[in-house]
């Protein structure tokens, strides 16, 4: 049986089909000065993510408040995000005497679309006061979730937007097996097409380019090649962060499933296995017509360049 047929099969998959613990609460504050340079403020309008991906950096952000818990096993819901954003947005306007005060991302420690974005519509909420309000800066949303082509008439009240996808493979397998409750990426690139055939700008977030699956010449060829069939003009790059945080948790999960995977996972980790994998994506974006976010492939710990994170 191949890696990734055994991948999906195996039963682990079952402790992440337990019911969430849901926490409906009241935030204090909801428009954060972003910690990722190019992007002014951060939307969180969800603390967790019921998309529990294994090599998520916010699984580590967040354990403070969840000590106990797995990653992707709860979600807080910030239910008055509207009414806060609502007071934030006039009391920088009053600040800045403009409405503008910098780009905003959404989101940094959850996806503005996990699943019960569906139910309380906080994200959409959000950007309707956005639009309300005549937001004139940036705003980016980034997701792994079809759900935001839902908000296509507020998106299109916008006056700068982007959405993008994180897309970390072509194979629905794989991204199941690493991306564990995230919408499968063949329907990413469906919503990818609906945005780009509606008229909003789209990107493709390529973070982490996953060691083993995607790191070869031909995988990064094909899956610029699906990109560029679908419409989306800007791609980023991002290396794998294998933070010893974000390792501990990773290498506990591969060990159980696929401890082969490990050496392939460790090798990523090396200057020699980045410099190489920079040229082939570089080579591989020769004469498209995709625009490479930041001119570079991303790596976290050694720049902090990154405008959109990747999560
Ligand atoms: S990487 Fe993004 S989508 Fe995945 S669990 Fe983390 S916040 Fe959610």
């Amino acid at each position: 049986m191949s890696l990734t047929s055994r991948f999906f099969t195996d039963p682990w998959i079952l402790m992440y089909n337990m019911s969430p613990q849901i926490t409906l609460l009241t935030s204090k504050s909801l428009l954060t000065k972003s910690g990722l340079p190019g992007s002014t403020f951060v939307i969180n309008p969800y603390n967790g993510c019921l998309f529990g991906c294994m090599y998520c950096y916010a699984a580590q952000i967040a354990r403070w408040k969840h000590p106990t818990e797995k990653w992707g096993s709860y979600l807080d819901v910030k239910i008055n995000a509207r009414e806060l954003l609502e007071k934030e947005l006039k009391r920088l306007e009053t600040r800045h005497k403009a409405k503008n005060f910098g780009s905003i991302f959404f989101s940094s420690v959850t996806d503005p679309y996990v699943s019960l974005e569906g139910e309380y519509k906080l994200t959409r909420r959000c950007l309707e006061a956005l639009a309300d309000f005549g937001y004139q800066g940036e705003i980016a949303i980034q997701t792994k979730s079809p759900l935001v082509i839902r908000d296509i008439d507020v998106l299109k009240k916008l006056k700068k937007v982007a959405v993008g996808f994180t897309i970390t493979s072509l194979n629905d397998k794989v991204s199941r097996f690493l991306e564990v409750k995230a919408p499968p990426v063949s329907t990413r690139f469906k919503a990818l097409k609906k945005l780009c055939d509606a008229g909003i700008a789209t990107y493709a977030f390529v973070g982490p380019i996953l060691p083993y699956f995607v790191n070869k010449k031909n995988n990064i060829k094909k899956l610029l090649d699906k990109l560029e069939k679908v419409g989306v003009k800007e791609v980023w790059f991002e290396h794998i962060n294998l933070s010893p945080k974000i390792k501990e948790r990773l290498y506990k999960f591969l060990k159980k499933q696929a401890p082969e995977l490990i050496l392939e996972f460790e090798e990523a980790d090396i200057g020699r296995y980045r410099k190489r994998l920079d040229k082939v994506i570089k080579d591989a974006l020769k004469g498209r017509g995709l625009k490479m976010g930041l001119g570079e492939v991303i790596y976290h710990r050694k720049t902090k360049k990154a405008k959109r994170a990747c999560k």
